[in-house]
This record gives C-alpha cells, sequence and structure tokens, in this order.
C-alpha cells in the first residue's frame, strides 16, 4: 500500500510541472537570462515573501550533538532554505511540492545538508585528502558525493571547510586541508569542482558552500568557539587565500563563522562580509550564518538582543539565517525603523534566488526517485574511494624495511582497539555513512593475505579508560607471532566540532598496550586511525614502522591491507605537520623568519624543538633520486616566467607515486616572510626506473609577491629561492 503510495506520488509530481506558457512570466522561462528571471521575480515579491526566502529553517532532527534543536512543527511554503535532516528525495519533493503550489509565485526550497566527506559512500576526511596531493582524485570523490546527495534530494552541501589550522588540538582539524594556505586552496577548489561540476543546474551537480568565513582554525588554544585575533597581514596571506580561491573557481555561497576577530565576530564583520568578499572579489552569491550564530552575537557582546543581532548580521554581508528565525521574527520591524532598506532586501533576496536559478530548481523543483540500491556505494564509487583511502595513507617510519610484510611473516598478531572497529573509520561528520558499510582492517588483511599468512587477533584494550585485562591474550598472541601489527586510534567523536583535546597523545592505556608488546622483542607495526596529527614521542620508538590511515572511510581496510602487504606502495605525504609533543603546538612549516636563528637560540630547554614530523613527509616503499634543479634563467624581470625543473627517477624495486613539493623563499623583504611556502606541487607515477621531470613554471606576481593589509600583491625585487627536496637555487627578479 505504502508502495502504491509513492508510486503516485512519483506520476504525480513528474507530471505535476507545466511548462510555462507565452504570456507566463519571465521568471517562468527557463530559456531568459537568468538575471532576468531574477529581477522579475523579486519585482513580483511582497516584503514578507522576500524575507522569507532569507531564512533556513530544518527538516527533520539535527543529530549533531553541538545543535540539538526541536522539530520544526510548521514549515512555512515560501521558506527560502531547509538543512534536510533526511536522505529521502519522496520526502524532499512532497515538500517542495507545497512550495512550488501553495507559495503564491511557486518559488522552490533549497535543500541543504552537511555532506563532508562522502554522502554514503563515505571517504577519507578532508585532512586525509590533502595527505593524497591528488586533487583530480579528490574533485572525483567529490563527485560522487554530489551525486548521492542529489539523489537523495540534496541541492547545497555545508562543504569545503577551508580554515587553515595550524593547531591540532581543535577537533575541526580534520574537516579542512592542514596548515598550508596554498593546500587549502588547491583542494578546496577541487572540492568545489567536484561538487558543481560543470554546469549547477546539472541533475547531480551541487552547490558549495565555503566555511567558516573566516579565522575559525585560529581559534585560541584550539578550543572551538573562541575567539580569534589575527592580524590583517596574516588574515590576507594565511586564512583569506583558500576563500579567494574558491570564489574564483564559482563556489556558489559562504558560511559565516562563529569566531570573532580581534573583536569583531565573524557574523557581523561588514569588512569580510562585504567589502572583501562582495565588492574586491565580486562574489554574486549569497552568505548563511552559521547555526546559531546570529544569535550568538548577543553571547558575544556586540548585540544587546536578537533584533540588533540581526540588523549587525544582514548589514553586515550574511543574506541568510540558518536557523535562528531572528530574520523572520525582526527584518520587517528593521525595515519600518529604517534601519534596513528595500533596496539591501532585494540585493539579499537576488543572491539568494540566482543560486536558486543557477541550480535549475525553477525549472526541474524536483529529484528523480530511484531506487536506495541504484543511489549509493556503486561499485565505482567504492572504487574511487578505495584508491582515495589508499593515496591518503602515510608511511611515517619504516625501519630496516619492516613493511610490506615480506613473506618470512607467516604468523601476523593483530591487536588493538581499531582492528575491528567500523564506525571510527568512518570518521567524525559523517551523517549518511552506516558503519555497516565499512570494510574493517582485519577484514582487509584477511582477503589481502590469504592462503600466505595467518592473522590471530586480539583486542588488548579500548580506546580509552583503564582496563588491561586483555593485555595477557594480546602478548599471548604476540609471542607466537613474527610480526605484530597494531591498530591504534582516536574515536570519531574525539574529532569534529567542539571536540578540543588538551593533549594530542593517544590515553594512556594504548600506549601501555604497545609498551607491553614492545617487551616481546617482535618487530611492531602501528597503525594509526585520528583526526588529527598525533603526539607520538613515547610511541615512535617502540616501532619499527607506523603508517597513519586517518579517518579512512569505508574502504580503509582494504586500503591498508593493500599498503601493510605491498600491493599498494604508500604515496601519502603530511599535509599538516606531527609535532613531537603537544606544548610544541603551534609548529608548522610556514613560520616566520626568526630574530636569532643560530643554534641553541630560542629553542625549548627540555625538549627538541623539531617536530616529529615535517609536513610533507612521507615515506615509500620505493626510492627517488631528484637530479639537479635547472632553472630556464638565474635572473627575471617581473613580467617574464621562470621555469624550474628536476628530472626524478625510480631507483627502487617497485613503481609508485611521487609528489614533487615547490616552495619559494624571500629572504629579504619589507615585510618578515615566511622561512618558506609552497607554491605548486604535482604527482606523478612513476614505473620501476622510470623517470620524468617535474616542472613548475614561475609567475612573479603570483608566486614572489606578498600581500599588504588590503590583500593587494607587492613584489619586490631582489633574490629569492626556489626549494624542491633538499635543494635550494637561488634567482634573482629584476626591474
Ligand atoms: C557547524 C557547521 C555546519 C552547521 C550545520 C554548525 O554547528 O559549525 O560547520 O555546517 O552546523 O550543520
Amino acid at each position: 500500500m505504502k508502495q502504491l503510495i509513492i508510486l503516485s506520488l512519483i506520476v504525480l509530481l513528474s507530471s505535476g510541472y507545466t511548462q510555462p506558457n507565452a504570456g507566463d512570466p519571465i521568471y517562468k522561462d527557463k530559456n531568459a537570462p537568468i538575471e532576468d528571471r531574477v529581477k522579475d521575480l523579486v519585482g513580483r515579491m511582497t516584503l514578507e515573501e522576500k524575507i522569507l526566502q532569507l531564512n533556513q529553517s530544518t527538516y527533520g532532527i539535527n543529530t549533531n550533538v553541538n545543535n540539538i534543536g526541536e522539530e520544526t512543527k510548521f514549515i512555512p511554503p515560501g521558506i527560502g532554505s531547509l538543512i534536510f535532516f533526511s536522505h529521502d528525495p519522496v520526502l524532499r519533493n512532497v515538500v517542495q511540492k507545497k512550495a512550488m503550489t501553495e507559495s503564491r509565485l511557486g518559488i522552490p526550497i533549497l535543500f541543504g545538508f552537511d555532506v563532508i566527506h562522502g554522502f554514503r559512500t563515505v571517504y577519507p576526511i578532508s585532512l586525509a585528502q590533502a595527505c593524497s596531493w591528488n586533487p583530480a582524485l579528490v574533485t572525483k570523490a567529490c563527485e560522487v558525493a554530489a551525486k548521492e546527495a542529489a539523489q537523495s534530494g540534496i541541492d547545497w552541501t555545508f562543504s569545503p571547510m577551508i580554515d587553515v589550522s595550524r593547531d591540532p588540538r581543535w577537533g575541526r582539524v580534520a574537516e579542512c586541508y592542514g596548515e598550508d594556505p596554498y593546500t587549502n586552496a588547491i583542494f578546496g577548489v577541487a572540492t568545489v569542482n567536484g561538487y558543481q561540476g560543470k554546469n549547477l543546474a546539472d541533475p547531480y551537480s551541487i552547490a558549495a558552500c565555503l566555511k567558516h568565513f573566516v579565522g575559525y582554525g585560529r581559534s585560541e588554544g584550539g578550543r572551538d568557539y573562541q575567539s580569534t585575533d589575527i592580524s590583517t597581514q596574516s588574515l590576507w596571506e594565511t586564512y583569506l587565500v583558500p576563500y579567494e580561491a574558491c570564489i574564483k573557481a564559482g563556489a556558489s555561497s559562504v558560511m559565516s563563522a562563529f569566531n570573532d576577530i580581534s573583536g569583531v565576530p565573524a557574523t557581523s564583520n561588514h569588512y569580510l562580509l562585504t567589502e572583501v568578499l562582495k565588492n574586491k572579489w565580486k562574489h554574486d552569491g549569497f552568505v548563511v550564518s552559521d547555526w546559531d550564530a546570529i544569535e550568538q552575537l548577543t553571547y558575544q557582546g556586540v548585540a544587546a538582543d536578537r533584533k540588533e543581532a540581526g540588523y549587525k548580521a544582514f548589514t553586515a554581508g550574511v543574506e541568510m539565517d540558518m536557523k535562528d528565525s531572528i530574520y523572520a521574527e525582526f527584518m520587517s520591524q528593521l525595515i519600518d525603523e529604517k534601519k534596513i532598506s528595500i533596496g539591501q532586501i532585494n540585493d539579499a533576496v537576488s543572491r539568494v534566488l540566482r543560486i536558486k536559478f543557477r541550480l535549475g530548481l525553477f525549472d526541474n523543483p524536483y529529484t528523480t526517485v530511484e531506487d536506495e540500491k541504484d543511489r549509493y556505494l556503486q561499485k565505482e564509487s567504492i572504487q574511487i574511494a578505495a584508491k582515495l583511502a589508499a593515496e591518503t595513507m602515510v608511511l611515517l617510519k619504516n625501519e630496516k624495511q619492516t613493511l610490506p610484510i615480506n613473506n618470512s611473516y607467516k604468523k601476523i598478531a593483530l591487536i588493538g582497539p581499531m582492528a575491528m572497529d567500523k564506525a571510527n573509520l568512518l570518521g567524525a561528520w559523517s551523517y549518511n555513512g552506516k558503519a555497516t558499510d565499512v570494510e574493517t582492517i582485519r577484514e582487509g588483511l584477511e582477503k589481502e593475505l590469504k592462503n600466505k599468512a595467518t592473522i590471530q587477533y586480539a583486542k588488548g584494550c579500548d580506546f580509552d579508560g583503564n582496563d588491561s585485562s586483555g593485555f595477557d591474550s594480546a602478548l599471548q598472541v604476540a609471542k607466537s607471532s613474527d610480526i605484530i601489527l597494531v591498530c591504534l586510534g582516536e574515536k570519531n567523536e574525539w574529532s569534529g566540532e567542539n571536540a578540543t583535546r588538551s593533549t594530542i597523545s593517544l590515553p594512556a592505556i594504548q600506549e601501555k598496550l604497545v609498551n607491553e608488546l614492545a617487551k616481546t622483542g617482535k618487530p611492531i607495526v602501528l597503525i594509526l586511525s585520528n583526526g588529527r596529527p598525533l603526539e607520538l614521542a613515547r610511541l615512535e620508538p617502540l616501532a619499527n614502522a607506523i603508517v597513519e590511515i586517518w579517518q579512512p572511510g569505508i574502504a580503509g581496510g582494504s586500503a591498508v591491507a593493500g599498503i601493510l602487504s605491498g600491493s599498494i606502495n604508500p604515496s601519502g605525504k603530511l599535509a599538516m605537520t606531527f609535532p613531537l609533543t603537544t606544548g610544541q603546538i603551534p609548529v608548522y612549516y610556514n613560520q616566520r623568519q626568526s630574530a636569532r636563528p643560530f643554534k641553541k637560540q630560542g629553542l625549548y630547554q627540555d625538549i627538541s624543538s623539531k617536530p616529529l614530523y615535517w609536513f610533507g613527509h612521507g615515506l615509500s616503499y620505493t626510492t627517488y633520486q631528484y637530479g639537479d634543479v635547472k632553472l630556464s634563467a638565474t635572473k627575471i624581470k617581473r613580467t617574464d616566467k621562470l621555469t624550474a625543473e628536476v628530472e626524478v627517477t625510480n631507483t627502487g624495486a617497485m613503481a609508485g607515486a611521487e609528489t614533487v613539493l615547490w616552495y619559494i623563499s624571500d629572504p629579504v623583504c619589507s615585510i618578515s616572510r615566511p622561512i618558506k611556502e609552497l607554491k605548486y606541487f604535482e604527482k606523478k607515477e612513476l614505473t620501476k626506473g622510470g623517470k620524468t621531470v617535474f616542472t613548475f613554471t614561475i609567475d612573479p606576481i603570483r608566486d614572489l609577491s606578498y600581500v599588504n593589509s588590503t590583500g593587494d600583491p607587492i613584489l619586490e625585487s631582489g633574490e629569492f629561492f626556489v626549494l624542491v627536496n633538499n635543494q635550494k637555487i637561488k634567482f634573482e627578479l629584476v626591474d
């Protein structure tokens, strides 16, 4: 019976939309230019209809523990947007039908949702994705996410998160692309391209939303929702860089952040939201507030009440109110009081409608209903997730070629709380992911090593707590094996929003387990799944090899098994530095130059001042030999381009993929520049014995300039260096 109702509904819906007739308003004419359609529609709307378009409500219950709210009982058909906590296209169509038929002008609702690292086919977290150095693959993964989301009734995702972060205590580092602005820019653009496709109106494209604009990654002490203090210099050269790149790439929308920047909350920041985003960068999409961010202006001490908060957010440049209903409640009063003009409202509404038109929502408001088995976890989608997972994993240590597991290891001990875990491998922010879709590390290994070795498993301990009762059986298994694989890590809820840790080491019980296992004298391989860089100061000396697998998503088990067995050669490199200890934070590769860069100056007295693994670190089972870097000239003019080339040879016994990271250093400048800055990278596959040339074309204004405090590039002549691998080559920029 239910089936029948759904079926008739689908028929009704697909036939429910009538083509415009001659004499219909311009906004209904799908052949008219979008700007004409927007103008025509805005001209027909009442003030009340306009205000409703600026509000986002929720459909269903938000399961984000930080944002639990009441289920919205009444959804006005003229509402601008809904966060759709469902994946049922039939439901979406029912709600949309109300909007199309019961709102006076038939304006479709924009359905948004947090599609962060996959929808149902969950792939690795963003921080891991950056370690793949393969943006083209990330684009493919995001295409899959967009398709699954679109098939489930979603038009708009709140992603990518491009908040540069240098504090791994912050739980949300899992959601960004690491410590470097350029890396965040490249992967942000790759993600936007994957979601939005070539044409937003394609049925499987969804709109992207850049978040959290801006500076959220600088959260003081790594504590969420805290104030940030960022100079205009750092804002422009670090935090705004990825946003500018993604706006240029055509991102449809932006989310304002929770934090304040040196006292001015991002959500009421006219300079950033209007002067920079809209005026300087010419963004013609819209800004949505983060969950509760408008009301929070009252807690942040810049608004006396909800009404003032609404006034401040709107006049700063926030067009859509996520969930607070403040715009719905106070906007017309603010207009009556002449605090907000109708021109401002028209501009805001036009921005929201423009994106709806670009998405094709007016012409195709409904989702085609496909069977779940045709929507999710398609073979090719899983293959992309598996390839991405494999490329994100980083071989951090491999003493005396402990890995890959060789034929002499007949008995393998598989120990640790992550070995048979599913939910935690999915990672933070994977609301439509299902633990049952995940392949565990054990399952992956059993398949990979079938008929080659025996796997003996013991959990050993849990992720935390102090129950060591499982140590004995773990030790027994370890003693009777040739090698010990220890699968440790973080629970997924230790990452993400409001998931700050005061120390980034693993809980004591996990360290204790490794200590005990090390007493057996057997080779130990640590397999780590976590959402942030970890403090490994005490664990690293106990391990012969370490593989960082991050939170790899559904295909993590097979990817890690391939790496352990050697059927996959690891190619990931870190996009975020691993400090030696938590006390070293912040430590990142592009710090500014020290006033005393001499031996024993400015160092820690009690520990080494070097991190354990720098940004860019990652080993392979093969070896790559870099030839001498060749520059096309040693002196260039501002309008010239300089080509740097390096030949890389795979001198080891296995095919692999090498990423060449090209840095620039500007040792003398009007302002002190970072020691070095990543300006370009490229990853290429190299057969055994194969060689290839990597090229970086240096464009002076793009690669040698710095930004001033208004975001304009300044190019100063003088000496520069290009750095690659361990070479540093000088060249000069002349007038
Ligand atoms: C998060 C955003 C997210 C929003 C909607 C907020 O709490 O900060 O990143 O997009 O909720 O779910």
